[in-house]
């Protein structure tokens, strides 16, 4: 709505509404006219009172209005927004005022409505024109690494980044789509290079995620195929301390693991983690710095042939989101 017409609307002179009557966009000389001529006076204030002043928008007169509309931080029914608004210029002023509406009118479904998933897509495509930038070592708690590495390509040269990114978007449309907050570390280009490990591991913290999964693809001989997922191990030292996420990221990530087999057909790693598509690892900053429940997973081998066959499969990558998506939304319960 243009117009609030319980306050002072300087803009209102300069700007010419075409449906506006002209005694509302001109009243000072409506005032100056009717001074001159008592009868033009008297008629101007029956059609105020008659239309409102200032109406612009065929609302009734103040004194037709229902009682008080409640206050806008009380709950109100959804859908009920706008006619507040049009009925009640408090209503209206305190709706559009409030940071809070979007998220109340954010679509509210199923069980998982309100849960906070964060998404790190592994490397950054930026990060081979930035190799200074992401070589600076930083402090993971337990030791110092580089902030970020290119990740690998396959022989053909579709980088890992590429494919972790693409991967990641599909996995927060599919967990979107069931009402869950989706929080991405980065979605490149929207920054040169990284993030460093430490600040993707600060970003699900500062969510309060309730899951974070780290999306990447692995660069081994040939022959070496299958996905797998990295746990946490317990380690503590500096800002590090995994204790309080060992427990539930085992278990997001034991969910996703079984999914993924599922949804990709995907046998786990012929070469890690002993056929069970799971390994523990305590030299990673972005699992070592975590406080909320997260895992890496490996989707393949992208320096294998047919592992690189199907990364390079945008059906194959959908199910692959798929099968990430329903392992998270079992760990949630949902
Ligand atoms: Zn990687």
């Amino acid at each position: 709505m243009p117009y609030d017409d319980s306050a002072p609307q300087p803009e209102s002179a300069s700007s010419v509404s075409p449906d506006r009557p002209w005694f509302t966009r001109r009243s000072t000389l409506a005032v100056a006219i009717a001074a001159i001529a008592p009868l033009c006076l008297a008629g101007w204030v029956l059609v105020e009172v008659t239309t409102g002043a200032g109406a612009d928008d065929g609302r009734p007169p103040a004194a037709a209005q229902p009682p008080a509309a409640p206050p806008s931080s009380q709950p109100r029914p959804q859908g009920s927004a706008s006619a507040s608004a049009s009925a009640s210029p408090s209503a209206s002023a305190s709706a559009s005022a409030s940071p809070g509406q979007s998220t109340a009118a954010a679509p509210a479904k199923g069980p998982l409505a309100g849960r906070t998933v964060v998404i790190d897509p592994g490397h950054n495509a930026g990060n081979f024109k930035h190799t200074s930038e992401i070589d600076k070592q930083v402090d993971i708690g337990t030791g110092r690494k580089e902030c970020d590495t290119t990740g690998t390509t396959t022989n053909a040269g579709y980088l890992e980044a590429d494919f972790t990114l693409d991967v990641s978007k599909r996995l927060g449309a599919i967990l979107e789509a069931k009402g869950i907050k989706v929080v991405f570390t980065h979605q490149a280009p929207d920054r040169p290079f990284g993030p460093c490990i430490d600040e993707r591991a600060r970003i699900g913290n500062a969510a309060n995620a309730d899951a974070v999964v780290s999306v990447h693809a692995d660069g081994v001989a040939e022959g070496n195929r299958g996905f797998h997922v990295i746990l946490p191990a317990k380690v503590k030292g500096g800002a590090a301390d995994t204790a309080n996420i060992v427990g539930p990221s085992r278990e997001l990530g034991e969910r996703i693991a079984g999914n993924f087999t599922r949804t990709t057909g995907s046998a786990p790693s012929n070469y890690v983690g002993g056929g069970t598509g799971l390994v523990v690892r305590d030299d990673l900053g972005g699992l070592n710095l975590s406080t909320r429940p997260k895992v890496f997973i490996e989707c393949g081998n992208m320096r294998d042939a047919k592992d690189a066959a199907l990364l390079n499969s945008p059906e194959w990558r959908e199910k692959a989101a798929q099968g990430i998506a329903n392992g998270i939304v079992g760990f949630l319960g949902g």
